[in-house]
C-alpha cells in the first residue's frame, strides 16, 4: 500500500484529518495518532497533543453525522434455492473512524436485531485481519454474522442490514469506506474463493485485482455487496470475514458503553480486573499487563471493555466479577484472536513482502542497542537481516540480549522494508533452534595424581604435586549449556506489546485440544444482554462451516 501524498514509498498509516493513506517521511505521529505533514501545514496547532486531543473530543461529540446510502454494487447469483431455510452470512467491515464508532459495536446491534428473524448458528464472529495494513483504524477487525431462516425472511433481513449499516457508519470521514455482504446458501457451506480471501487478507495485502477476480469465481451461494463504491475499501475486509473458517478459535467478550458517556473517561475498578484476571488466570489471556488495563481500549470508540478467553461460559463468569460503569450492551464473539493466523513461514527473506509477518531461520550474528531499540543483527545465505525490538517488549529485549554468534534462530516479526540484500523487521518474537555452546578453557588434569596442572611455557604444564612437567598439552575445552536462553523455546512480546492476532503460550494446551477436535466450539445461552442479570445455559455443539 503506497503513500497517497507521494505516491512512491509504502504507507504506514493513515491521517487521523484528512483519511489520506501516508509514508512515514509525510506524516508525523502525534501522540498515538498519524497526521500528515499538509494537515499539520494549515493546522499547525494540532502539533501539540493537547490541542489534538481536543479536536478529537469535539469530533466525537458530533451526535448527528450525515449518513450514507450504501447501494448494490456487485451481486452474483449461482443458483436459485429450492430448499428453506437457508443461511444468511454477514460481513461487515471499515466503519467507524478516529472519531468514534466500532465495526464491532453495529455487528453486536445488527445481531441482536436478527435475532427476532432467524436463528443464529454461531456466535457472531469478530475476525481479525492483516494487523499491517496502514488503512486499519486500530485492530484490523471485521465481523460476521451468520443465521438460519426462512427464505421469505432474507427482504427483510436485507432492509435492516442496509440500514443499519448506512445509519451508523462513519463515512463522513475522508477514510472510511463501510461496506456490507449478504452471501446466502442453501446448506451450511461457503464457496472456496471467500475462504481464499480471508486466508490472503490475514497474511498479506488483498488488491482488488486479487478480489474480484475471486468473486467471479464463486460458484456456490449468492452474494451481494452493498457499499458507496464499486471499489470502497471495506469490502475486502467485509468479504474475508464471511470467508472466516476457524479451526482454532478463542472468544472475546465485548461490553459497550453508553451514549452519553461516551465522550469521559472509562470506568473499570482496576482491582476487580486484578481480582478477574487470578481466578481466570488460564481461562483468559492479555487482561492486564504491567499496571496496565489491557482489557480496555483508549480513544472515543463504543468499547468499554472485552474478556479474550478459551471458553464462553468461563467468560461470562468472568464479566460477573468486573465493577464499571453502566453499559449499554454486551455480546460474547467467537474469533481468530490468539491463534497466530496471520504469520507465513518462509525459507528465505526473498520471499518476504511489506506488510506481511513472517517466521524466517536465521543465524544470529551479534545484538545491539541504540537508544531505546534493541538490534538482532543476523544473516540467512546472502541476506542481511535486522530485526527490531522496542521499548515496550522490554522483556523480549532482556532475552534476545542473551543471542550470540552462530545462533539459529527463528524470528517473527512483520516486515518493515526490504531493499537491496537487507530485510528489515519488526519483532514480535523469537523461537531458539540452535544455540552455540557456551565454552571454558581450562588447565589439563596430572594423569598421575589428578591435580590440575599449572601453566609453565606456551605448551608446556607442569604439576604441582607431582611435581612432573608435561610438554606439548593443550587447555581442555569444556562445553556449557547456555546461561539466560534454552533451545528449542519460544520467546514472546509481553501482553502490552501483543497485536490481537499473537498466540498467546498460556493458550498452547488449548489450541492443540482445538485443532485436534478434542474441544468443539458450541452455543451458550445469553451470547449478547443488556444487562449482567443471567444464568448461561449450553444450547449445543457449532455444526463446523463446509468449503465447497
Ligand atoms: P475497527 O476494528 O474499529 O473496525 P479497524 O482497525 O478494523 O477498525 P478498519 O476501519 O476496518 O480498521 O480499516 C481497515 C481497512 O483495511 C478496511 O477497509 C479493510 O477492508 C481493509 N483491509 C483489511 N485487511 C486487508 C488486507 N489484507 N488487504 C487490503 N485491505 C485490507
Amino acid at each position: 500500500m503506497i503513500c497517497e501524498i507521494c505516491n512512491r514509498k509504502l504507507a504506514r498509516g493513515y491521517c487521523a484529518i484528512c483519511g489520506k493513506l501516508v509514508c512515514e517521511e509525510d506524516s508525523e505521529m502525534i501522540g498515538f495518532a498519524r497526521i500528515c505533514l499538509d494537515c499539520l501545514k494549515s493546522q499547525p496547532e494540532l502539533r501539540n497533543y493537547n490541542n489534538f486531543k481536543k479536536y478529537l473530543a469535539s469530533k466525537s461529540r458530533l451526535t448527528s453525522f450525515s449518513s450514507v446510502q450504501l447501494t448494490k454494487v456487485f451481486s452474483r447469483i449461482s443458483h436459485k434455492f429450492r430448499s428453506d431455510p437457508v443461511y444468511i452470512h454477514i460481513g461487515i467491515d471499515d466503519t467507524d473512524s478516529p472519531y468514534g464508532m466500532c465495526t464491532t459495536y453495529l455487528g453486536a446491534l445488527l445481531f441482536e436485531r436478527l435475532l427476532e428473524i432467524g436463528d443464529p448458528v454461531d456466535y457472531p464472529l469478530l475476525i481479525r485481519l492483516n494487523p499491517n495494513i496502514p488503512a486499519k483504524t486500530r485492530g484490523n477487525g471485521a465481523v460476521a454474522l451468520r443465521f438460519r431462516t426462512n427464505l421469505d425472511k432474507f427482504d427483510s433481513v436485507r432492509e435492516i442490514t442496509v440500514n443499519l449499516i448506512s445509519s451508523y457508519s462513519h463515512a463522513f470521514f475522508g477514510k472510511t469506506s463501510p461496506a456490507l455482504i449478504i452471501y446466502i446458501t442453501d446448506e451450511f457451506y461457503i464457496d472456496k474463493n471467500l475462504y481464499e480471501i480471508y486466508l490472503n487478507s490475514i497474511r498479506d495485502v488483498t488488491p482488488f485485482s486479487y478480489l474480484n477476480k475471486k468473486l467471479k469465481g464463486i460458484t456456490h451461494g449468492n452474494i451481494e455487496i452493498y457499499a458507496t463504491k464499486t471499489n470502497s475499501r471495506g469490502i475486502i475486509g467485509a468479504t474475508a470475514a464471511i470467508g472466516a473458517v476457524l479451526s482454532d478459535f478463542t472468544y472475546e467478550l465485548l461490553v459497550y458503553r453508553k451514549k452519553e458517556r461516551l465522550s469521559s473517561p472509562r470506568f473499570i475498578d482496576a482491582n476487580s480486573v486484578y481480582e478477574m484476571d487470578k481466578i481466570y488466570a488460564s481461562f483468559t489471556f492479555d487482561n492486564i499487563d504491567d499496571g496496565r488495563l489491557l482489557i480496555a481500549p483508549v480513544g472515543p470508540d463504543p468499547v468499554l471493555f472485552g474478556i479474550r478467553g478459551d471458553y464462553p461460559d468461563k467468560i461470562l463468569e468472568a464479566f460477573k466479577i468486573l465493577r464499571h460503569e453502566d453499559f449499554s450492551l454486551w455480546a460474547l464473539f467467537r474469533s481468530n484472536q490468539g491463534t497466530h493466523g496471520h504469520v507465513v513461514k518462509i525459507d528465505s527473506p526473498n520471499e518476504a513482502r511489506p506488510h506481511q509477518t513472517i517466521m524466517l531461520p536465521v543465524v544470529a550474528i551479534d545484538v545491539t542497542k541504540k537508544e531505546d531499540t534493541l538490534f538482532i543483527n543476523a544473516v540467512n545465505a546472502e541476506w542481511s537481516i535486522t530485526g527490531r525490538i522496542f521499548k515496550m517488549q522490554r522483556e523480549l529485549q532482556h532475552y534476545a540480549k542473551h543471542l550470540m554468534e552462530g545462533d539459529k534462530i527463528l524470528v517473527i516479526g512483520s516486515v518493515h522494508s526490504r531493499q537491496g540484500n537487507k530485510l528489515i523487521l519488526n519483532i514480535e518474537e523469537f523461537i531458539t533452534i540452535n544455540l552455540q555452546p557456551e565454552v571454558e578453557l581450562r588447565n589439563p588434569i596430572c594423569p598421575f595424581c589428578g591435580s590440575r596442572l599449572k601453566k609453565k611455557s606456551k605448551y608446556t604444564y607442569f604439576c604441582p604435586s607431582c611435581r612432573k612437567t608435561f610438554p606439548h598439552l593443550k587447555k581442555l575445552v569444556i562445553l556449557h549449556p547456555r546461561k539466560g536462553l534454552l533451545e528449542r523455546k519460544r520467546y514472546e512480546s509481553p501482553p502490552r506489546a501483543h497485536r490481537h492476532l499473537t498466540l498467546p503460550s498460556k493458550r498452547l494446551i488449548f489450541r492443540a485440544r482445538k485443532l485436534s477436535g478434542l474441544d468443539k466450539p458450541y452455543l451458550i445461552y445469553p451470547m449478547i444482554g443488556r444487562s449482567k442479570n443471567f444464568k448461561p445455559r449450553y444450547i449445543g455443539e457449532i455444526r463446523e462451516l463446509s468449503i465447497r
